[in-house]
């Protein structure tokens, strides 16, 4: 198949995203002439990723980051569950689900070790270790209540998927603060139910902004000046009425972007396992480098289109405020790592970046049953919205009323039953199947400014890529002129990275430029 899509979707509704934020926008953040900010310190949002706090030494490091940050400005922490705790949470609900309860209690108990040792490590025998070691145990024990139930039930519902998965972050954040503590730093774990108030879409919430900040000052204003330092757990919220809730996976990024644009903070750092930014992932391309500065539109981009560094809403509630969000390395904390700012690097144009969904799905729909069916474009995309898909790509024939939707393989479960479910009055007189999915896909994306004032960036992609033996299957360009997609096989898309890195020479784009010349001439 070789098809042309658009971007239009994924370009509108990055539009639309930030929309909620901006009617919360304060004239000037300059507000701190304000009588109300006169003695304000800089306030700092922190948040540690997964890896970050993944075990005792790596909590020791984030430990010295917030001492070393707290000297210098107010700082409200988040942290994320201990790596791979959230997928491990996730495996004993669905366990539970298939009625496995012996799976689900023997990952329970490895997860009860896990925090345990670490709660060894980093405290000495006595009433506060003791103190966690009781919350450890009873957050276990409500944990196992909860998969008894599912078990009982047989059914895993939305939102006892969200309870089951919260799990590691309201066990992080005690950690991390008592840990902190007996390092002689105020400080107090705070539960995100607390704090940020989202509406009732388990497992992709979105906060309710002027709730949300009314919260943050009662609960975190009063302990940053009493000196405290508050916790949080990442990744969650809960409804007005107290029902808890999860952002999506990778959601801490978004949990600490929402509370620093709730505090009004002067900048946000989002502290993790790479360098910064970086013009692809590093684990996929060796060569990639770090960005020192990108706007907030580009990173956006990256993240919308698959860069895992950042949730993708991550900067929506920053963007009116112009709140500075940097990414840093833990375990190099003496790189500067990059900055997102409004602008970026004002001189940037073209090819800035590569970011790929590497487990993509292509779903169609359509075929005879469909012919004549007015709007399929519009409501297969509104389908989608329903069941907050981020829609990649997108394509339609108008001659057939075909549409194709790129999606993550992730998302195309759900995407597939919306759009059967809408549909499924006007093929109910046809036996055949008018949606259909392929999951053997991956989608790689070219991001930077004004791309089409860079000639045939497309073409460069595409004829590169097939002297590689990458085929495209389809190809699609922004309106917004940020960026430029190309589905390829799945097993192709490292290749596809490498190849597109080095024939756009992104290892060089953020050299000084004496030594990209030298570099070039090689
Ligand atoms: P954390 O646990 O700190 O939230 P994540 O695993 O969610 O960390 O995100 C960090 C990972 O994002 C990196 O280890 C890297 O593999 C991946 N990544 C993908 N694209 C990029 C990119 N453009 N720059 C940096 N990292 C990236
Ligand atoms: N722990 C959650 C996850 O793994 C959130 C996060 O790490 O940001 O998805
Ligand atoms: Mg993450």
């Amino acid at each position: 198949m070789n098809l042309n899509m658009g971007n239009e979707p994924a370009a509108r509704q990055l539009e639309k995203e930030v929309e909620p934020f901006l009617e919360h926008v304060l004239p000037l953040r300059s507000g701190h002439g304000d009588a109300r900010w006169s003695t304000r310190r800089f306030l700092r949002v922190m948040k540690f990723g997964g890896t970050s706090v993944g075990d005792a030494a790596c909590i020791r490091k984030v430990i010295e980051i917030i001492r070393r940050g707290s000297a210098e400005s107010d700082l409200v922490v988040v942290v994320s569950a201990m790596s791979g705790v959230t997928n491990q949470l996730i495996e004993t609900a669905t366990q539970s689900e298939a009625g496995d309860r012996g799976c689900a209690t023997k990952i329970l108990e490895d997860l009860r070790a896990q925090h345990d040792t670490a709660l060894k490590a980093l405290i000495h025998p006595g009433p506060e270790r003791d103190r966690i070691a009781r919350k450890i145990r009873e957050l276990f024990e409500q944990c196992e209540r909860w998969c008894a139930s599912t078990a009982v039930l047989g059914q895993l519902t939305p939102q006892m998927r969200d309870s089951i998965s919260s799990l590691g972050e309201r066990l992080s954040a005690p950690l991390v603060a008592v840990a902190l503590a007996a390092q002689g730093v105020a400080s107090e774990a705070v539960d995100a139910t607390q704090l940020v108030v989202t509406d009732g879409y388990h497992g992709a919430a979105d906060p309710k902004m002027d709730l949300t900040r009314e919260r943050c000052e009662a609960r975190l204003r009063p302990l940053l000046q009493q000196g405290v330092i508050p916790i949080v757990t990442g990744f969650i919220g809960a409804t007005e009425d107290g029902v808890l809730t999860t952002l999506g996976r990778g959601g801490s990024d978004y949990s600490a972007t929402i509370l620093g644009a709730a505090l009004e903070a002067d900048e946000v750092t989002i502290w993790t396992d790479v360098d910064g930014m970086l013009t692809a992932d590093p684990h996929l391309v060796p060569s990639a480098s770090t960005i020192p500065e990108i706007s907030y539109r580009e990173a956006a981009e990256l993240a919308y289109f698959g860069a895992k560094v950042l949730h993708p809403k991550t900067l929506y509630p920053v963007m009116q405020k112009r709140i500075p969000v940097w990414i840093r390395n833990t375990f190099a904390s003496e790189k500067a790592g990059t900055k997102i700012t409004p602008g970026g690097h004002a001189a940037s144009v073209g090819a800035k970046a590569l970011t790929a969904v590497s487990e993509a799905a292509l779903i169609t729909l359509g075929g005879p049953v469909l012919s004549g069916v007015p709007d399929v474009v519009g409501r297969a995309l509104a389908a989608a919205a329903s069941v907050r898909t981020d829609v990649l790509m997108s394509c339609h024939s108008p001659s057939c009323n075909h549409v194709c939707l790129a999606v993550a393989a992730a998302s195309a479960q759900k995407t597939v039953e919306a759009l059967r479910r809408e549909f499924a009055r006007d093929a109910k007189h046809d036996g055949a199947e008018h949606v259909t999915v392929d999951s053997t896909v991956a989608i790689l994306t070219v991001v930077g400014h004004n791309l089409h004032l860079v000639r045939g960036i497309v073409g460069r992609a595409v004829d590169e890529l097939s002297r590689e033996n990458v085929n495209v299957i389809a190809t699609a360009h922004g309106s917004m002129e940020r960026n430029a997609s190309f589905v390829v096989a799945r097993k192709d898309i490292q290749t596809a990275l490498v190849t597109t890195h080095r024939e756009f020479q992104l290892c060089v784009l953020n050299l000084p430029q004496e030594s990209r010349s030298e570099a070039q001439a090689l």
